[in-house]
């Protein structure tokens, strides 16, 4: 959530950077966005609102001192100015433009941007305002800087002072300072992420790598309690007491053109493009079709007892169709959502496994609730997309999801990569009588999924349903994750009412809702039991005049009882879900789009959600 870049030792373009850099992290929501430049005197510009309204002040503000200090000649030795820039998600005080980040000190010499919370910032800001600081916002952020320049002013040097006051804060931040006439930068982390970029000349700081993936590939994550500095051309890491940490660096295998929109109109739409691609990424070496076996290094020699998911969101979609397949092996699996895990989690056996699923790994509900199992001694094992993040280092193992850049708000290729890995723990756990069929459906899904973007109907469907009053959609077995997931991703982009429901939860109350200005989606695939108790649903919803929309194999009657039919390639039933989510995804986004919704960024919404 929000984000924080910064850079050091670009000689001409370190505001540039800066820019670019908080576009790089718009994905992750926010309401407004600063920049501070330090180069012998600090500039600072911050808006509330989009970047582009930053940038625009920054154009009238900021450019004119920037061209005349940037080249460093003539700034008191600076090889290049230093820069720190902030995208906000407010928790303290509304988004205004004094609300907004960097933050200042009284002599407006310390810029300070900071990510989280400090939850002790009221007893803080009391006690400074007592020795005549003045705060100019109502963020509990302010309180950094006042507590930097008094350090300063007693002679500490800057990242003493810096120290000092990180020392001082309870609670979650990311946070990153600079001076008017230090060339350094300096960062701290405490449950709020935060990566190092090495480049050859310069060094840059931000919440997620895409912000410098442009300029480098080459990164130190930074962990809990631990202190960067970064210079023209270093950088060094420092444990709370000073003392230097032996960090390694590594490269990350993205690339810059992977997170940019390629031609498509959405971030979005890109990504359920990708969606092939990221399955083919997610099997690779990790199946043995002649075998029908799966193998995944680092789940080698697991055998729990027992599983419990814990997640949020779209991953706690996955989380339920994973808890699925592992029940269906006679291995009892749960899914808890993490929030509600992690101040009252379930009992829980020594040999059970904990599974937290997280797109990005930094998810602080997912993240506590891992810690929790881990207190109680319990294995746990990362399903995430992000290698480096904070679940990865802190759990036992980690399954990667390998799905590449997400940058769109809404959860697509992830979803369907973490199904896929759901498959492969499932398959690795249990011995199923027809491994070699799932095995063969996983190495087929991607081509369906390619053969289902390129005839789907859902723009019609959308068309045809545009002014529903509600939405809801339904959906048995393997189809009841899809269900609530289509709901969900209804919700999140288009904000029209949607919610999913078990089909036979149905005539047990949602059914009072449904009208014939309610369409009604129904995942029904092949002809078992659940498809035919489905399809009497679907008669259901179909006789209180409601439109109804089938998604389905065609193996199913359900078409016939449909206005619309979003048709999906037969597979496996395990798998059969993946593919119909993949229509609703196409649904929620052409929805959205028609309604001119803010797609890739959702109101009120943010990507990588780092408060609990
Ligand atoms: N708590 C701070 C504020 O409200 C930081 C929020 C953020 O993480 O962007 O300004």
């Amino acid at each position: 959530m929000c984000g924080i870049i910064g850079c050091a030792g670009r000689t001409d373009d370190t505001l540039d950077v800066l820019l670019s850099g908080l576009e790089g992290l718009e994905y992750r929501g926010y309401d407004s966005a600063g920049v501070a430049l330090a180069n012998g005197s600090l500039d600072v510009c911050k808006r509330e609102g989009e970047i582009e309204r930053l940038q625009r002040a920054v154009d009238d503000s900021l450019d004119g001192a920037d061209e005349s200090d940037a080249g460093g000649s003539d700034g008191g030795g600076h090889r290049g100015p230093v820069g720190i820039g902030h995208t906000r998600w407010s928790t303290h005080g509304p988004p205004t433009d004094a609300n907004a980040h960097p933050h200042t000190d009284c002599t407006g010499d310390v810029a300070v941007v900071h990510n989280g919370i400090v939850e002790n910032y009221e007893e803080l800001k009391t006690e400074l305002q007592a020795r005549g600081h003045e705060f100019e916002s109502d963020t509990d952020s302010e309180v950094v800087p006042h507590l930097v320049e008094e350090r300063l002013a007693d002679g500490a040097s800057f990242e003493d002072a810096f120290r000092a006051a990180v020392g001082r804060l309870e609670g979650s931040y990311a946070l990153a300072a600079v001076t008017a006439d230090t060339e350094a930068m300096l960062a701290a982390r405490s449950d709020s992420p935060l990566v190092v970029g090495v480049g050859d000349d310069a060094a840059y700081l931000a919440s997620d790598v895409p912000a410098f993936l442009e300029y480098t590939d080459r990164v130190v994550y930074l962990e809990d309690g631990e202190f960067a500095r970064l210079e023209s051309g270093s950088w060094t890491v420092t444990d709370a007491e000073g003392r230097p940490l032996d960090k390694s660096v590594s490269r990350v295998e993205w690339d810059a053109e992977e997170t940019a929109k390629s031609g498509y109109d959405h971030y979005m739409l890109k990504e359920i493009h990708e969606q092939p691609r990221a399955l083919r990424k997610a099997l690779r070496g990790r199946v043995d079709e002649l075998a029908g076996s799966v193998e995944v290094a680092s789940l080698a020699g697991l055998s729990p007892s027992s599983v419990q998911f814990v997640a949020c969101g779209t991953s706690y979609h996955a989380a339920l169709y994973g808890a699925q397949l592992l029940r269906e092996e006679g291995i009892p699996a749960q899914a808890f959502l993490a929030s509600e895990y992690a101040t009252a989690p379930a009992p829980v056996d020594d040999d059970a496994l904990v599974v937290g699923v997280t797109q990005s790994g930094e998810t602080a509900d997912t993240l506590s609730a891992l810690r929790e199992a881990h207190r109680r001694g319990v294995e746990t094992l990362a399903m995430t997309n992000v290698v480096g993040s904070t679940a990865t280092r802190e759990c036992d193992r980690t399954l990667l999801i390998r799905a590449g850049p997400e940058i769109g708000v809404a959860a697509t290729k992830t979803f369907s990569s973490q199904a896929v890995a759901c498959n492969l723990l499932a398959s690795t756990l249990t011995d199923r009588e027809d491994a070699r069929e799932v095995v063969g459906a996983l190495r087929d899904l991607p081509g369906q999924v390619q053969e289902l973007l390129d005839d789907s109907r859902a723009g019609q469907v959308a068309d045809r349903f545009l002014d529903g009053a509600g939405y809801f959609f339904v959906g048995r077995g393997h189809h009841h994750p899809v269900a609530l997931e289509g709901a969900l991703k209804l919700k999140e982009i288009t904000y029209k009412h949607a919610e999913g429901f078990p089909a036979g939860e149905l005539k047990h109350g949602p059914l009072a809702l449904v009208t014939d200005e309610t369409p009604v989606f129904a995942l029904v695939t092949g002809d078992r039991e659940q498809a035919t108790k489905t399809v009497g649903n679907v008669k259901e919803v179909e006789a209180r005049g409601a439109p109804v929309v089938a998604v389905t194999d065609g193996v199913s009657d359900a078409g016939r009882y449909a206005d619309e039919v979003l048709e999906i390639p037969e597979t496996h039933p395990r798998v059969a879900p993946v593919l119909a989510n993949v229509q609703l995804q196409l649904v929620a986004y052409h929805v959205a789009d028609k309604l001119g919704r803010s797609i890739d960024k959702p109101r009120n919404l943010a990507k990588s959600v780092t408060v609990e």
